[in-house]
């Protein structure tokens, strides 16, 4: 298997580790790069896939959205989340998926939340937060969108069915809400904080945290969930599960959920 992550800039990804990791535990030959890749080069990568140069690859800033209309065919919900983080050259076809979304509901239940039935509260509307909200919706979750921009955030409560609430608001609706779900930069390294974590006081007893920030990997909304009891999930775990989803569309392998917790504590003490 020839297998590549690309991307502008893609130096610091992390798929390669997790990927050459998947491959040497599921004894699977081949190779797996980080490959610079422009919006203007980008034609010319997947013509190259296609011919045989590659067997997949992964997809990341800033080419997500627009390899779509590169691409011989996409799954429905990949084509509906307007976004692709894996494509598979296969027969001379390029076939695009997103398992951003999926790897969000996956790495929930492997925690040990079920979605169906719940209220998640999604905080964001970019790429990150279309994927997690349309995914979680799909599973079963009544979505609260919750962005700075408030036609954003109408426009996606509107595509999962759900609902807006303001900044103002928030700690007035976490309390309504089983699963709140960072998809902003707030927290991470080179960004702004938080003003305010209070929110966090008002999550029901019972509540997960999920922050799609991964650097630093304790961020302060994962340790204000920790410090009321609360299950806080890093966005590490997203990290490892949509990889876990793509190499599983590369090679027919799904790693196992031992396999993933493996990586991420490696992953998780290399930080
Ligand atoms: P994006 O498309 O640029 O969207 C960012 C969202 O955050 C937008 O809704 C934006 O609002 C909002 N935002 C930006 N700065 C803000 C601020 N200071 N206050 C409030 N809202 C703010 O980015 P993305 O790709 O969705 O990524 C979002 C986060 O998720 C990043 O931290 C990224 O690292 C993380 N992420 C993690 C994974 C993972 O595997 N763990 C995968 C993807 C993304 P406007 O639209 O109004 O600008």
């Amino acid at each position: 298997m020839r297998l590549c992550v690309i991307g502008d800039p893609v130096g610091h990804s992390l798929s390669p580790r997790i990927h050459r990791r998947f491959m040497e535990r599921c004894g699977t030959a081949g190779s797996y790069e980080a490959v610079t890749v422009t919006a203007e080069t980008l034609e010319d990568f997947v013509v190259q896939g296609c011919r045989g140069a590659w067997d997949g690859c992964n997809v990341t800033m800033p080419l997500k959205e627009r390899i779509l209309p590169l691409l011989d065919a996409v799954e429905p919900w990949t084509a509906s989340c307007g976004a692709v983080n894996t494509v598979c050259f296969r027969n001379g076809r390029a076939v695009g998926y997103n398992t951003d979304g999926p790897g969000v509901v996956e790495s929930l239940r492997l925690r040990g939340f079920a979605p169906a039935g719940q209220a998640a509260l999604v905080m964001g509307a970019g790429g990150a937060a279309k994927a997690a909200a349309l995914a979680l919706a799909q599973a079963g979750c009544r979505v609260t969108v919750c962005a700075r921009t408030p036609e954003k955030a109408a426009a996606l409560a509107a595509r999962c069915g759900g609902v807006t609430v303001s900044w103002e608001d928030l700690p007035r609706a976490a309390a309504e809400h089983g699963l709140l779900l960072n998809a902003t930069p707030l927290g991470m390294e080179g960004s702004p904080e938080f003003e305010s974590l209070d929110f966090v006081q008002a999550l029901p007893a019972k509540a997960v945290v999920y922050d799609l920030v991964y650097h630093p990997t304790d961020t302060a909304l994962m340790r204000a969930a920790e410090h009321r009891g609360l299950t806080a999930v890093g966005g590490l775990a997203l990290l490892v599960q949509q990889a876990a989803l793509s190499f599983a569309h590369f090679t027919g392998i799904v790693p196992d959920a031992a396999l993933c917790r493996d990586i991420l504590q490696e992953l998780e003490a290399a930080q």
